[in-house]
């Protein structure tokens, strides 16, 4: 077989950049290791820069998005025992946030690509990139037990943290930096409508909270949890009584409880490596780097890279020009470590550390008290949250 990009990966960076591609006329074959059934039911991201949605319009992929996603135009940081609004639009001078889940986006881009008739394989075993630092590379693969070759131009990395592509390049040609946060996330997805229209972020003496949703009738909420909590230890009555005792008293009032139908514990890490291109061989999204979620970056920033590599692409196909291909590690971690350092400070801002002693909680009393009361403190955070232009 041969194509001109194969892309490993079928999340959302694989999906995106492959209808992007396609709808330049580049061809692309998409490689997963799963079903896309297993792909969608991942729960994942849910908060939506304007940058991502502009490129799920190119993409031809977000007619229900507009119809069924919730735009929202502020957020409420919670200390002291109360909400402190964020009015993302008035400080960013009309942006906003899209709500929308990683899993809806996923499957318009599934029903896309089905309709453009571009190529794929799911369930490919020990898919593995060859000879990138060549200009003929190719990928290997096994499929109802037959090794396949594709041949192709280039090769998008798009499999997340545990994927293939990054270990596929040689240790001393990539640089990572990682920081392993000493606590993880306990999140439960419930059909319940949210406890308010807008996401809080709560700071509190017994950790962290966050009320977010999917849907007006559909919320996920968050608790920070010590990284050796077991899900069966937390029935549903004690994750709702422990994220009561985190909120303002209106919220907690007003939290309206049920059966969760998904329960899950993530860690929380930032990592990057460096660079995010290797002959013909490019990292995008997850592959490349991971932000703790507190920011909701995790999504967007894998738009960011899609974009900077279609366009590189396109050009190279249209003008033979490899000026975009050079350009995209360096574009792409500009903006990259612009969100590391928003994701890490605000899961800096809003965690209780195990080491967290009484003049660091001073410090993120004061840090609140300003972000929330300085114009170019909390101008800054939201220009942050809405995403940094690419
Ligand atoms: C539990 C959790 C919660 C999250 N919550 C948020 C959030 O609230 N907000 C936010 O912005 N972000 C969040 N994120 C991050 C966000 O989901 C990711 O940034 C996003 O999924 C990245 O997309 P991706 O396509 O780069 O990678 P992925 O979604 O990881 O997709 C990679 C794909 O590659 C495939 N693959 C892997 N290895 C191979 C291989 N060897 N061969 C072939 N295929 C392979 C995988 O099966 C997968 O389909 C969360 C992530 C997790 C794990």
């Amino acid at each position: 077989m041969r194509t001109q990009v194969v892309i490993i990966g079928s999340g959302p960076s694989g999906l995106l950049l492959g209808q992007l591609l396609t709808k330049a006329g580049i061809d692309n074959i998409i490689l997963d290791r799963v079903s896309p059934d297993y792909i969608l039911g991942r729960v994942r991201a849910g908060v939506l820069e304007e940058g991502m949605v502009r490129l799920l319009d190119e993409a031809g992929a977000s007619e229900r998005l507009h119809r069924e996603g919730l735009p929202h135009e502020g957020i409420s940081l919670a200390f002291d025992g109360r909400d402190h609004r964020i009015d993302l639009t008035k400080l960013t001078g009309g942006k906003r946030v899209v709500v929308y889940g990683q899993t809806e986006v996923t499957q318009d881009l599934l029903d896309e690509r089905r309709k453009s008739g571009a190529g794929g394989f799911y369930e490919a075993a020990n898919v593995t990139p060859h000879a990138f630092d060549t200009d003929s590379p190719y990928v290997t693969f096994e499929k109802d037990g037959v090794t396949h070759r594709i041949d192709c131009d280039f090769i998008a990395g798009c499999d997340g943290y545990h994927g293939v592509s990054r270990k596929s390049v040689p240790e001393n040609a990539i640089r990572t930096f990682e920081k392993v946060y000493p606590f993880g996330w306990l999140g439960v997805l419930i059909d319940r409508p949210p406890v308010d229209h807008e996401l809080i972020y709560a700071n509190h003496e017994r950790g962290f909270a966050l009320c977010s949703m999917r849907s007006l009738t559909r919320s996920r909420y968050y608790i920070q949890c010590a990284l050796d909590e077991k899900i069966e230890d937390w029935s549903d009555a004690r994750f709702f009584d422990e994220l009561r005792l985190r909120l303002p008293a209106p919220h907690a009032e007003a939290l309206v409880t049920g059966e969760s139908f998904e329960k899950s514990i993530a860690p929380l890490r930032s990592f990057v490596a460096e660079p995010m291109r290797f002959g013909r061989l490019f990292l995008v999204g997850d592959a490349a780097h991971i932000v703790p979620p507190t920011g909701a970056k995790g999504l967007n920033l894998a738009a960011s890279d899609v974009h900077y590599l279609h366009e590189g692409l396109r050009e190279f196909y249209a003008e033979r020009s490899l000026a975009g291909i050079d350009a995209y590690s360096a574009r792409a971690l500009a903006r990259v470590w612009k969100a590391e350092r928003f994701s890490w400070s605000m899961t800096t801002l809003l965690h209780r550390f195990p080491d967290t002693g009484s003049f660091d909680r001073k410090m993120q009393e004061a840090d609140l008290d300003y972000l929330v009361h300085s114009l170019a403190a909390s101008t800054a955070l939201a220009e942050n949250y809405v995403g940094l232009p690419f």
